[in-house]
């Protein structure tokens, strides 16, 4: 069964979202096996972000992701990294399709309330980077 990073960001949880977002989660059969609230300093989301690093937006993003708290956590389910990405929409919550967390949620491309693992290998990054085995259950 398939794993995937998901963090619930700073616009999203500012506004109380996390249990509607979650909703989204488990209707399209994700399952929420590790999940915790922590704030992140500029410095640590720089790292999570470092392949965004030569992008224009990168010191914003970095700033955005410390600005408040994050939900960080781990689905599983068939597909989960495609099925994620499905349930956010499209990075610009403009071109997101209807009912995607980014269409309802989103304020912005970059407040845009998710971020989900794009491939198996970030996926086992990005889960490592916040998460130990034992707490994966
Ligand atoms: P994520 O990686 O957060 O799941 P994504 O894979 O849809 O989102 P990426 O291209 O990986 O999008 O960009 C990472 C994040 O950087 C976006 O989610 C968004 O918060 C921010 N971002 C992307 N493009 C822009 C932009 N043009 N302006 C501002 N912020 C942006
Ligand atoms: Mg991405």
């Amino acid at each position: 069964v398939e794993r995937t990073l998901s963090i619930i960001k700073p616009d999203a949880t500012k506004r109380n979202l996390t249990g509607k977002i979650n909703a989204k989660f488990e209707d399209a059969g994700l399952r929420i096996i590790a999940q915790k609230r922590i704030q992140l300093t500029k410095a640590q989301a720089g790292q999570f972000y470092a392949v965004h690093a030569e992008r224009p937006f990168y010191d914003e993003l970095c700033e955005f992701m410390a600005s408040a708290p994050v939900v960080v956590q781990v689905l599983e389910g068939e597909g989960a990294i495609a099925k994620n990405r499905e349930v956010m929409g499209a990075t610009n919550p403009a071109d997101a399709a209807p009912g995607t967390v980014r269409a309802e949620f989103a304020e912005s491309v970059g407040e845009n309330s998710v971020h989900g693992s794009d491939a198996p290998e970030t996926a086992a990054v990005e889960i490592a980077y916040f998460f130990s085995g034992l707490e994966l259950v």
